[in-house]
């Protein structure tokens, strides 16, 4: 059973199939079909002018970082955030900026915590110039912001003439756990979340289930000098619609499923409630459980414990452990590992 993450997922026959007979062509010079035609159907759910087709959510956040920026700028974000924490240090050594860290509420950053970081027009300081945001979150433990936080965002970054970019490697994910609170549909959701966003990343390649790749939305122009970065970067691709048809199907046919796996991480929340080696677990919101074991557990010990009973499992440094559901645990696996985390003494 693998709960290491999402990355994991792997292609469904109905994707293969539709990989299989994709229509492709040389992107580099914007002629694979598959991969326009899924740069229009993305951009277009979230009401963007384009979108761009990368190998990965670490490259689309470097090149937004590098469209956005100038060297020697400065970048807010949250000291745990992907772009940060996760990305080699490609702020620095792809953009020549530096970061002016936050720390958030599990992974989320209000606006006022944001204007006390943004620098005067002093030549002392480093120009201000980006906000980057993670919705969900990821070391929070797949928490969720408000729209509302995000407009308050927004009205700062306008009032300030800063950008403001999502890193929405799972905003699939918050969307449909916005749907399921207010039983409106995703892709209202999604129309609502598009506004105040100047650029958003989106993997397609983690609990939506596509093998490889990132979408980039932006405006037209935006999207022109992202597409200059990405060739810079190596990723300007050739006939990669096999890819991109994948993901298509996935945003087509692959997002409401994603409830499954949020229920079922509830599921493990609840059983580790009742587990007395846990200490805390963050309030489950999607498909991530961050828990903390109790001192006198030995984490690698404990990790050994669920591997030895088939479960493979994250540790995120400490006693900290990560599960993540996705498609490839089922409702049978999900019961195996409740009765399993019950076992452990
Ligand atoms: C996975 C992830 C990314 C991108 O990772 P890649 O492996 O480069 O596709 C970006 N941000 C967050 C929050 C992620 O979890």
């Amino acid at each position: 059973m693998e709960f290491r993450s999402d990355t994991f997922t792997l292609p469904t026959p109905e994707m293969r199939d539709a990989m299989f007979s994709a229509q492709v062509g040389d992107d580099v010079f914007q002629e694979d079909v598959s991969i326009n035609a899924l740069q229009e159907y993305s951009a277009a759910l979230f009401g963007f002018e384009a979108a761009l087709f990368c190998p990965s959510g670490t490259m689309t956040n470097q090149i937004a970082i590098n469209v956005h920026t100038r060297p020697g700028d400065e970048v807010i974000c949250e000291e745990g955030s992907h772009v940060y924490f996760y990305e080699g240090g490609g702020i620095a050594k792809n953009s020549g900026s530096q970061v002016r860290l936050i720390a958030g509420d599990r992974g989320r950053i209000t606006a006022e915590q944001i204007e006390a970081c943004i620098n005067p027009d002093d030549p002392h300081k480093a120009r201000t110039r980006l906000v980057s945001l993670e919705n969900t979150c990821n070391r929070g433990g797949g928490s969720c912001y408000n729209l509302s936080e995000i407009n308050r965002i927004k009205t700062l970054c306008e009032t300030h003439d800063l950008s403001l970019h999502l890193d929405g490697a799972r905003l699939m994910n918050a969307l449909i756990y916005y749907s399921q609170q207010d039983g409106r549909p995703w892709q209202e959701h999604a129309k609502e979340w598009g506004k105040p966003f100047d650029s958003i990343s989106i993997c397609l390649s983690k609990g939506l289930g596509a093998p490889v790749g990132s979408i980039l939305l932006g405006s037209r122009e935006f999207i022109h000098q992202a597409r200059r970065v990405r060739k810079v970067m190596g990723g300007g691709m050739r006939q990669a619609g096999f890819l991109a048809a994948a993901a298509h199907f996935a945003l087509e046919h692959q997002v409401n499923r994603l409830q499954e796996d949020h229920n079922h991480a509830l599921l493990l929340e609840k059983t580790l409630l009742q587990c007395s080696f846990v200490q805390s677990i963050m309030p489950v919101e999607t498909n991530i459980v961050i828990f903390e074991l109790n001192p006198e557990i030995n984490p690698p010990q404990f990790i050994q414990f669920m591997n030895q009973n088939g479960i493979k499992l994250s540790s995120m440094g400490g006693s900290k452990i990560r599960l993540v559901t996705h498609l490839n645990v089922s409702p049978s696996e999900i019961q195996q590992a409740c009765e399993i985390l019950l076992q452990f003494k």
